[in-house]
């Protein structure tokens, strides 16, 4: 009786799981493990919440088979691989500059023993590293990249195994328990693979051809909300792209557009794996030396950031949302962190740490690339100098004001698009929302001005 190790991370589903299917064909049993990392979990926030929720349904789907345990993950694979007597621990690839750095611990780990560490798969169609230009160099900029991307194409999913002979706890009530929670708020909150694939399917259905026209507007509230599924690797983005290809909508603009959206995914994950200093760093130097503001003041402004609390009612409706739900419209992450980089002068770093604490779906690559994007520090060719409007980026993508209403009653008795400029009205502030903290005309024209600095273009 052979038995191999299926290490889950960002991985929580059985269907179209390369690993596993690798795992299964190399021995009799599958013992199944997931390893609580404390590095991770000590910035874990509302993550390590919906974490729990998926775990619990995982363990669901493996009739309870499923081991966790909390601790190094290097120690605790080695020495579960000793007890049970696998040659092979499988895993998908991982590709943040962590991962990989923990999975090099965890495979000379186990090649002190004579085992072996197997990667099959990863969470991405395509792995990240593997679409390179005719020099054989990374993309740099996205568009070239989506079409290298597509032209790569990807396997079909694979199946889920029919019969899996899960090996039982070594240790026989050892594993720890797992927290359902409550699993998360909103639409697409339940977790794991089945509430996964059914979120994803009803999207299809139901939402996939308007995205085109719709996938900007926060107060439709019709994107696909597969982001957190993703980021728990309870739907493989492949299944999704097979489902969408046998559609009949798959020539929409709306199935396009959706396309596109994943590819951006794949394609911070390809810049992260290329450049994992960009996790942090500024990916191009060209605004190295920006002026970029601290201090107790700063601080205080940062905090009415966070609690949306600045006086602008589309960037305090998506604070106010990231706080509820753990979770913001994308077109309101762009419009929220450009008023902490552009109005509030801070450097992205401090506001991609505050989203990836409090995002459900927080994701290294996608979250500090799109703050690197707004920043225009990024790798896209975005231009540096472009701040959004504050105030015309609410009228223009909640043109009724039903998101702001939403999620700022102190503006409900504001009708229409009113609610986006209480300064306008006699009553604006009567029901004690602020004014505005910073004149976003005049902070706009120091931005432009540090710019200029910056790069050397000014006085
Ligand atoms: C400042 C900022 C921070 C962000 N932080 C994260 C994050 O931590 N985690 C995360 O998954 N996404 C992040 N995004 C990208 C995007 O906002 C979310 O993926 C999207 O809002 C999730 O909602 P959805 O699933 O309904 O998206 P949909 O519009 O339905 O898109 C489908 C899928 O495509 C992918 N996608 C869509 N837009 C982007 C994008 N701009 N970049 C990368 N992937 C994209 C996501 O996997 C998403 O689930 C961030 C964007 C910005 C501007």
């Amino acid at each position: 009786m052979t038995i191999s190790i299926l290490w889950f991370r960002r991985d929580l589903r059985l269907a179209d799981h390369p690993a596993l299917l690798a795992a299964v064909d190399s021995s009799d049993e599958v013992l199944p493990v997931f390893v609580r990392d404390p590095v991770l979990l000590a910035r874990g926030g509302v993550r390590a919440e919906r974490l729990e929720a998926s775990l619990a349904a995982l363990s669901a789907d493996t009739g309870g088979a499923l081991i966790v345990r909390t601790g190094e993950p290097a120690a605790v694979i080695a020495e579960l691989a000793e007890t049970v007597g696998a040659d092979q621990v499988h895993v998908s690839r991982e590709s943040t500059p962590y991962g990989r750095r923990r999975d090099d611990r965890v495979r000379r780990a186990l090649a002190g023993d004579g085992r072996e560490l197997v990667e099959t798969g990863s969470p991405y169609a395509v792995g990240p590293g593997r679409v390179l230009n005719k020099s054989g160099e990374p993309y740099r900029v996205f568009t070239p990249f989506a079409r290298a991307w597509h032209d790569h194409g990807w396997p079909e999913p694979g199946d889920r195994p029919d019969d899996i002979s899960w090996a039982a706890d070594p240790d026989s009530g050892a594993s720890e328990d797992v927290d359902p929670g409550p699993g998360g708020a909103g639409r697409g909150g339940e977790a794991g693979e089945q509430a996964a694939l059914a979120r994803w399917r009803e999207f299809l259905h139901e939402d996939l051809t308007s995205y085109g026209d719709q996938r900007d507007r926060p107060d439709l509230d019709t994107t696909s909300r597969l982001s957190v599924h993703l980021k728990y690797g309870e739907i493989h983005p492949r299944t999704i792209l097979a489902e969408l290809a046998d559609h009949p909508g798959s020539d929409s603009e709306g199935a396009r557009r959706f396309v596109t959206e994943l590819a951006w995914r794949e394609f911070y994950a390809d810049v992260l794996w290329h450049r994992p200093r960009s996790a942090w760093r500024d990916l191009r130097d060209t605004l190295e030396g920006m002026d970029y503001d601290e201090g107790p003041e700063t601080a205080a402004l940062v905090e009415a950031w966070q609690q949306g609390l600045t006086g602008y009612p589309f960037v305090d409706a998506g604070m106010r949302q990231l706080r509820a739900e753990g979770w913001m419209h994308n077109r309101v992450r762009m419009v929220t962190a450009s008023f902490l980089v552009k109005d509030l002068h801070v450097w992205w770093p401090s506001g991609a740490r505050y989203f990836l604490d409090h995002l459900r779906d927080g994701d290294l690559a996608s979250n500090n690339h799109g703050w690197q994007w707004v920043a225009g520090t990024g790798t896209d060719a975005s231009p540096y100098f472009r701040v959004f409007n504050p105030v015309t980026q609410g009228v223009k993508f909640d043109p009724d004001g039903d998101y702001v209403r939403r999620w700022i009653p102190e503006l409900a008795h504001l009708s229409g698009a009113a609610a986006h400029e209480p300064w306008r009205a006699a009553d604006g502030y009567d029901h004690g929302y602020p004014e505005r903290i910073v004149d976003h005309a005049e902070e706009r024209r120091e931005t432009l001005r540090r710019y200029d600095r910056a790069r050397g273009d000014g006085s």
